[in-house]
């Protein structure tokens, strides 16, 4: 195949098909626009106890630091986790953000053009745009039509040639859950060239026992993907991290940017995993608030999806407005939620959990504006 270019503004195909991000408004730019004093962002699943103490006391001790490159391999943070987790430090990978992992898990698990990889659909958008930029094949089974996962049906899309499998539990949008069954059976039943991996970056609000993590001993084609995005509240300093079969966590390293993960996010991440009472705080937190939204938001007639995650997705009942209306009023009155056009799930909305005051002001807001 020839693709000759013709001009110095030629890209490659997969580039060309991208469209332009388009940012949302800031919450500087909301509270702006609508004249606020006070913008409550419950859009995007962070951490509403924002940056713990432990953590805003290392970056502070290491700031001085700031003019030095890190350790490449980022060998304390790969040590902690591995003690963490209880698991060999060879198969642990960190990365700048899960993004950065799933990144590489394309370009280092498939072959443009001969491989594929599956997932669901709905699913989390950086899936689809990494693998087109990898040029790589996603093919999407559809959930079925309560979000629950269909994994006859994504088996069905599974060949030879399928080298990459994410499963994403609990899930985003819709929090739903796995069974540990169901994944390793999933795992079990894919082809010997094919990695499952399950993006556990909400794991910590569901619980334990709904990760592979016990199981990885007997189930080698399976490698788990977390984050310090959520649970740790770090999401504005991009770390993400894996454990993988120990070759593949091997290439990863050989791959990524040497110095991808920056100084001041590896001590916070070191700082943040040592700290079990702010994760247990932050988990507390969000199961109290989900029960609440939950009740909350039913209490209004909406329908919510049953979630085990730190956000809920809902819809409003049967002929009261538009989502576009619900989403525009919340904003003006400064409380942001997402609505999932994005996800194309044009009905749908989901709200992260909030603080307790965060949770009952974005409840009396929605029965106002429902004129309920
Ligand atoms: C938030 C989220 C992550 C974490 O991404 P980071 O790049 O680590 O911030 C990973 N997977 C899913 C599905 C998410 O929603």
């Amino acid at each position: 195949m020839s693709l000759p270019f013709t001009s110095f503004n030629d890209v490659r195909p997969e580039v060309a098909a991208f469209e332009s991000y388009e940012p949302g408004l800031s919450i500087a730019e909301i509270a702006e626009k609508y004249g606020l004093s006070r913008v409550v962002k419950m859009a995007s699943n962070e951490n509403p106890l924002g940056v713990s103490d432990s953590v805003r006391r290392a970056l502070e001790r290491n700031a001085g630091e700031a003019f030095r490159y890190p350790q490449s391999g980022n060998p304390r943070l790969v040590k902690a986790l591995a003690a963490f987790y209880g698991v060999d430090a060879g198969r642990i990978f960190v990365g700048n953000g899960s993004d950065e992992v799933i990144d590489l898990l394309f370009r280092v698990r498939a072959v443009p053009g001969v491989h594929n990889a599956v997932v669901f659909r709905p699913c989390f958008g950086l899936y689809p745009t990494q693998a087109r930029m990898a040029g790589v094949e996603l093919r999407q089974a559809p959930l079925r039509a309560d979000f629950s996962f269909d994994f006859e049906g994504l088996l069905k899309l599974v060949d030879e040639n399928t080298t990459l499998v994410i499963v994403t539990s609990p899930d985003n949008p819709s929090g739903r859950v796995a069974s540990v069954d169901d994944l390793e059976a999933l795992a079990r039943a894919l082809p010997p060239a094919c990695l499952l991996v399950v993006d556990e970056a909400y794991i910590e609000f569901a619980g334990p026992e709904y990760s592979l993590l016990s199981r990885l001993d007997s189930l080698p084609n399976v490698a788990l993907m977390r984050t310090f995005s959520k649970v740790y509240a770090l999401a504005g300093l991009r770390i993400g991290y894996a454990i993988l079969p120990p070759a593949i966590a091997d290439y990863m390293w050989r791959v990524r940017l040497p110095f991808s993960l920056n100084i001041l996010a590896e001590e916070a991440a070191l700082a943040a995993l040592a700290d079990a009472d702010f994760r247990e705080r932050s988990v507390e937190l969000v199961r109290r608030g989900r029960v609440r939204l939950t009740e909350g938001l039913r209490a209004l007639g909406c329908e919510v999806i049953p979630g085990l995650s730190n956000f809920l997705m809902f819809r409003l009942p049967e002929g009261s407005m538009s989502v576009k209306t619900l989403h525009e009023e919340l904003l003006k009155r400064g409380v942001i939620i997402r609505a999932l056009g994005g996800y194309h799930l044009p009905e749908w909305l989901r709200v992260s959990v909030g603080t307790d005051e965060e949770n009952e002001l974005f409840l009396r807001l929605v029965r106002e504006i429902l004129g309920a």
